[in-house]
């Protein structure tokens, strides 16, 4: 059957609104290739993706060790899951595009070797490790018009974890923000995307093929709070269009760098500005255009801005990442030779009229920021991510 699927939300606030006064469930959200198993009662097992496509040759391993999952009151069942390339000596979560390097078919794989016994050696050559977390059908009955409480409740009694092969997804029911924030902060740093937040009684049914609002997905990247902030000099701005005619729609902002004395572009910005905000930087920043970009501006061709402006303004901006990026030239040649580093999700904070630009965060500090975050630390690239047919 068609997967049920999420609805995103930005901030940990839109989930309590959506959610009112009901009962939710906050789960990880693991970061690899949804995985629907059917056990028949003959015993035939069926995996199936996302699009219903028959995924049983991709996971021999999953297959054979299945049996370890569920208990003897299981005769036949369909459960929803997330398959998870997993290092077995580490015991942990490993990036997505680790799995995308699987094999899709076993006959794309070399030639099947056989053991002493004739039996095929199904030999793997990345782990995976299935996580379980929702009960579709059991036992010849669908589950599909049962609250996700009871699903839950009956997946945990009639399965059990095999450790690095089969694990319930990690849970926590609560309301209180705190907790939740702290949640989403360990999944992230369990190498998951972020949160997957599921109604426990009320419109709490399966819905087959839906993306629904009673599952909100909640990715680290809209979360309120993630990410450093920085203090970056306006360098220069974008003429306004639609809403934004007569004002800057967006400005490119710089980090310092104190040796060469330059100002190092990091990013765009055009979020997180109220109406009045556009109009009074409109009414600054246009006291200090300048005809053209200094020497010391390092600044990619491609995002050369309507106007330039000379480095007087400093901005407190957040972002929910930092990732190396072939245009922007923030810390360049400290973190990777030819690129540099820029803010994903950038969005305006405050004025720091307090600071002056060579006060600003300086490039060394954004390199540092880079090494920081748990991604990187955990050695996963975003890069070449391939989502063709898997989940991100
Ligand atoms: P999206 O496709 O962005 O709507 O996100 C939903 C996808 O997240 C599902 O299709 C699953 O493949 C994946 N996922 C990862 N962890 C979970 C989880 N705990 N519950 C439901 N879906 C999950």
């Amino acid at each position: 059957m068609k997967p049920m699927l999420a609805h995103p939300t930005r901030a940990v606030s839109e989930v309590m609104k959506r959610f009112g006064d009901n009962d939710f469930a906050c789960e990880w959200k693991y970061d690899g290739e949804r995985c629907q198993i059917h056990k028949k009662s003959d015993g035939v097992v069926k995996l199936y993706s996302r699009n219903q496509e028959d995924h049983t040759p991709k996971y021999p391993d999953v297959i054979s060790k299945l049996p370890e999952c569920f208990k003897d009151t299981v005769n036949s069942f369909i459960a929803d899951a997330e398959v998870v390339a997993w290092d077995p000596v580490a015991k942990r979560i490993l990036p997505f595009q680790v799995l995308t390097t699987r094999a899709r078919k076993a006959d794309s794989t070399p030639a099947k070797k056989r053991g002493a016994d004739g039996k095929e050696i199904v030999k793997a050559e990345v782990h995976v490790c299935v996580f379980l977390f929702d009960l579709l059908y059991l036992n010849d009955e669908s589950l599909v018009k049962r609250s996700f409480r009871e699903r839950r409740e009956l997946l945990h009694q009639h399965f059990h974890e095999s450790p690095g092969s089969f694990t319930f997804a990690t849970s926590l029911d609560t309301s209180d923000t705190d907790k939740i924030q702290e949640f989403l902060e360990e999944a992230v740093k369990g190498n998951c995307e972020g949160l997957m937040v599921k109604s426990l009684d009320e419109n709490a049914t399966y819905e087959i093929a839906k993306r629904s609002h009673s599952w909100l997905k909640l990715k680290k990247d809209y979360l309120e709070g993630v990410g450093d902030t920085f203090d970056l000099v306006v360098v220069g701005g974008y003429k306004g269009t639609g809403k934004r005619v007569g004002v800057y729609g967006g400005y490119l902002m710089a980090c310092y760098e104190p040796d060469s004395e330059t100002y190092q572009v990091i990013c765009k910005i055009g979020t997180g500005f109220s109406d009045e905000d556009l109009k009074n930087h409109h009414e600054t920043l246009s006291k200090h255009i300048i005809s053209k970009p200094p020497p010391y501006y390092a600044y990619a061709s491609e995002e050369k801005p309507d106007v330039w402006f000379e480095p007087e303004i400093v901005w407190e901006v957040k972002c929910a990442d930092l990732s190396i990026s072939p245009k922007a030239k923030a810390a360049i040649g400290i973190v990777d030779p030819d690129k540099g580093i820029s803010l994903r999700f950038p969005r305006f904070v405050r004025i720091r009229d307090d600071k002056t630009s060579t006060d600003a965060t300086t490039a060394d500090q954004v390199a540092e920021m880079y090494n920081n975050q748990d991604q990187v630390k955990n050695a996963v690239t975003n890069e070449n991510k391939d989502e063709e047919d898997m989940e991100y």
